[in-house]
């Protein structure tokens, strides 16, 4: 059950050929999460800023779609004309969301605007009314909660929906039914994420320095400064999570990866999915070859890389790809050998729930930091590209931490 990077496709993508750009509309959120690291600092962003970022990345990074990101991004009054302004540049429109506040009648003018999916973040460190008078914030709760959200972009038609978990090792345990509540559902929602909580550890391990100035880091001066006492718990790696799901769910597998900047071994972004029907029979997953397929006919027909597809293009059309892929063969085999006991199963829709596990940037014992290659979450701030998940940095100290072990481990 090891990853092989030779067995995996490994995305195209660079510092110039990204099929994602990053822009934050506002800090401002609806509700609170323990821990966020935007904090009603600067409010809505002035549209002419966010127009001049959208440029910036269509120019420099060749995106494919733009994730609009806050703060709540809902919340930005001009949030349609963005969009439209996004759409009218050919680029698609992701919506990262903590979905608090949406209506089906917001989504459909959203849609209308020009946004292709949105991407949820439904999690048990937020304080959302929804979750008040609950005993324990759990994860049936959680996927209650989802699901409420699952259903109305479903009804509002014509978007995609994706579901974003953070794993760190309380909830390592959730994982299986996390994916089992999105199989569940996979005719509802296009994707989930897994992401291992990652973050700065201080408080012994390292002194931290910007442009040679020592600066002393405490657990909240950085949204994502983690405590001596935490550091134990940002040790999963995105082959942990692999496995979990892989060990309850054998017919899912990876196909594609970005790996880090420093450490070879690393798997920071892995790419996977599991084909299934809509009596949730799964049959397997696609491969390297299908997703290398994917990459490069987008490439040659539009000229950039691709991440979100607009809708559900592919249904049993992906088995039209098992003459290049072995990983569609056999999963093609079990869809066969299932049809040919009923054949009216035939005509039972197949889904395609796709699977990103992320791990995101860490320090190494020697003080280095192992990004992402190629950072498809690039923003553009101060007139650079810099990776949003370290934007605070730019923001206090404008560039990043550097760190200096203090003993060698
Ligand atoms: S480096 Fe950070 S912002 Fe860039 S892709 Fe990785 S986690 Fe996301």
């Amino acid at each position: 059950m090891e990853l092989d990077k030779r067995n995996l496709y490994r995305m195209p993508w660079s510092l110039n050929e990204s099929p994602l750009g990053w822009v934050e509309v506002t800090d401002k959120c609806n509700i609170y999460c323990k821990g966020c690291y935007r904090r009603n600092r600067e409010g809505h962003k002035p549209l002419d800023k966010l127009k001049d970022d959208v440029l910036f990345l269509k120019k420099w990074r060749n995106c494919d779609s733009i994730a609009l990101a806050g703060g709540e991004p809902t919340l930005h009054p001009e949030i349609l004309d963005l969009v439209k302004f996004i759409r009218d540049n050919g680029m698609k429109t992701m919506i990262i969301t903590n979905g608090f506040g949406l209506t089906e009648a917001r989504l459909v003018e959203l849609r209308n605007a020009g946004v292709t999916g949105l991407s949820f973040n439904i999690n048990s460190t937020q304080e959302r009314p929804e979750f008040k008078g609950a005993d324990a914030v759990n994860l049936p709760l959680l996927n209650e909660v989802r699901l409420k959200y699952a259903k109305m972009v479903a009804k509002a038609g014509g978007l995609t929906a994706a579901f974003k978990i953070t794993v760190n090792k309380e909830n390592f345990e959730e994982i299986p039914g996390f994916v089992q509540w999105a199989i569940n559902n996979a005719g509802l929602i296009n994707s989930i994420t897994l992401v291992a909580l990652r973050g700065l550890p201080v408080g012994g391990r390292f002194e931290y320095y910007a442009d040679g100035k020592k600066i002393d880091v405490k657990p909240g001066s950085l949204g994502y400064a983690v405590s001596a006492e935490k550091q134990d718990k940002i040790t999963i790696t995105s082959n942990d999570i692999y496995k979990k799901i892989k060990s309850h769910f054998p017919e899912y597998d990876a196909n594609s990866y970005l790996g880090g900047t420093t450490d070879h071994t690393s798997f920071k972004w892995l790419i996977g999915n599991i084909i299934l029907n809509s009596r949730l029979k799964r049959f397997g997953s696609y491969g390297k070859k299908t997703m290398e397929i994917i990459q490069t006919v987008y490439h040659f027909v539009y000229g950039r890389y691709v991440l979100h597809l607009k809708k559900r293009k592919f249904g049993k059309k992906v088995f039209l790809l098992a003459l290049f892929d072995k990983n569609l063969r056999r999963a093609l085999r079990k869809f066969l050998s299932y049809v040919i006991i009923n054949p009216v199963r035939l005509f039972y829709r197949i889904n395609i729930l796709n699977i990103a596990v992320l791990q995101p940037p860490e320090i190494l014992p020697d003080g280095s930091c192992d990004m992402c290659e190629g950072c498809p979450d690039m923003c553009v701030y101060d007139g650079k590209l810099v990776p949003s998940c370290r934007l605070d940095e730019f923001i206090q100290y404008n560039t990043l931490l550097k760190a200096y072990p203090l003993f060698k481990e």
